[in-house]
């Protein structure tokens, strides 16, 4: 329900008689009121308790009443503003309208006038609210769709990647050579297609956790150590050389480490992934005070000045026919970039065609 139970109407008036009898009638039709006796007492509790709907006198001492509904405006503009006044002009209608006003009641009105007004007004901020209400779930969805989707997709997928599996290893006996190969590169594609569920799931757990909340003190040489013995698997199944170069095991670093060794890998993993045959894979870290680089680079064919904008984008993936050629999400790098960024940290890339490629992490130690 968007309304509370009660609906609130603050009343201020400087008259006390026009004051009291709106709080009986409205109390009468299941009201809570409360009054005000001036602009400035009427801002204090809007600001204690904001009521749904006030009914605001235009002149009173003090605070006028076009000054509160600018101020209730500022404040929240979902509350109702009924103007009351003694000396109705077409003017000051007007005015109270630019300002924000939902509705103008000349006195004196007659207590179905009050009614009517207050009503009408209610049924106007329940559909507001409603259609905020509403505004907000779809934008929800929206956001959450693809994240959705992209879940249930992934167990069917993974089924039938194991079913296929069962033909390829011919498990119930021998198939021709020619359906063989064509189950292949359907697993092939499907496999593409789980790295980038996977991915994105991975992205979509980055961005609802609290990644900053879980960032702790460990010695870089956790972090750097794991990293190298993921990197150490590709650099060797690819023939080419992992460097790590000596840095202080036992600097403390407060980070999360899953994540961050996630995004690590991203770039270790591009690195081997694009480097050239033989080529090496370098780690550098270097602190200063309070701050962390890490440095990784290879000695691929480098990234185009034109592409460097673009890489850490969602889904971005170079038009090279010779890069686009190995898999990839085209996730990995705006993965990277998110988890370093939640570390309060930056990452840049530094590259020259034909010579290599140079990722650099900087986050804070602490
Ligand atoms: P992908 O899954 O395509 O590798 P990434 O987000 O990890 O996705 O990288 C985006 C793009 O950036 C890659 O498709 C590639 O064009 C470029 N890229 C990333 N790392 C390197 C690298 N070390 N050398 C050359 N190009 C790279």
């Amino acid at each position: 329900m968007v309304l509370r139970t009660k609906p609130r109407v603050l009343v201020i008036d400087d008259d006390e008689v026009a004051r009291e009898s709106a709080e009986v009638l409205l109390t009468r039709w299941g009201y809570e009121v409360t009054l005000a006796v001036s602009g400035e007492q009427g801002l204090e509790s809007i600001k204690a308790d904001p009521p749904d709907l006030v009914l605001v006198d235009l002149a009173m001492p003090g605070i006028s009443g076009q000054e509160v509904l600018a101020a209730v405006q500022e404040y929240d503009p979902a509350i109702i503003c009924i103007m009351v006044t003694g000396h109705a002009t077409l003017q000051a209608a007007i005015d109270a309208m630019k300002n924000g006003a939902y509705d103008f009641l000349p006195k004196p009105f007659s207590p179905d006038e009050l009614r009517r007004a207050v009503v009408r007004g209610f049924e106007h901020r329940f559909l507001e609210l409603e259609t905020k209400e509403l505004r907000e779930e779809k934008a929800r969805m929206e956001a959450n769709f693809v994240t959705m989707v992209t879940h249930q997709m992934r167990s069917p997928l993974s089924a039938v990647r194991q079913l296929m599996e069962v033909v390829i290893n011919q498990s119930l006996g021998p198939m021709e050579e020619a359906y063989r190969e064509i189950i292949e590169r359907a697993v092939v594609r499907l496999d593409d297609l789980l790295g980038t569920i996977n991915a994105w799931l991975a992205m979509s757990r980055i961005a609802e956790s609290g990644v900053a909340e879980r960032r702790e003190p460990v010695t870089l040489a956790s972090i750097i150590d794991t990293l190298a013995q993921r990197t150490k698997l590709d650099t060797d199944t690819a023939g080419q050389s992992l460097v790590v170069e000596d840095f202080d095991r036992d600097q403390l670093v407060k980070v999360d480490s899953e994540s961050l060794l996630e995004a690590l890998y991203n770039i270790t993993s591009n690195a081997v992934k694009y480097n050239r045959p033989g080529g090496e894979v370098r780690i550098t870290c270097r602190t200063s005070p309070g701050w962390l680089d890490l440095a990784i680079s290879d000695q691929g064919p480098g990234i185009p000045e034109a592409e460097q904008d673009y890489i850490f984008d969602d889904f971005f993936r170079s038009k090279s026919p010779e890069l686009k050629k190995k898999p990839g999400t085209g996730l990995g790098l705006s993965i990277a970039r998110r988890v370093v960024r939640a570390h309060g940290g930056e990452i840049q890339v530094k590259s020259q065609p034909a010579e290599g490629t140079t990722f650099v992490i900087s986050i804070p130690t602490s």
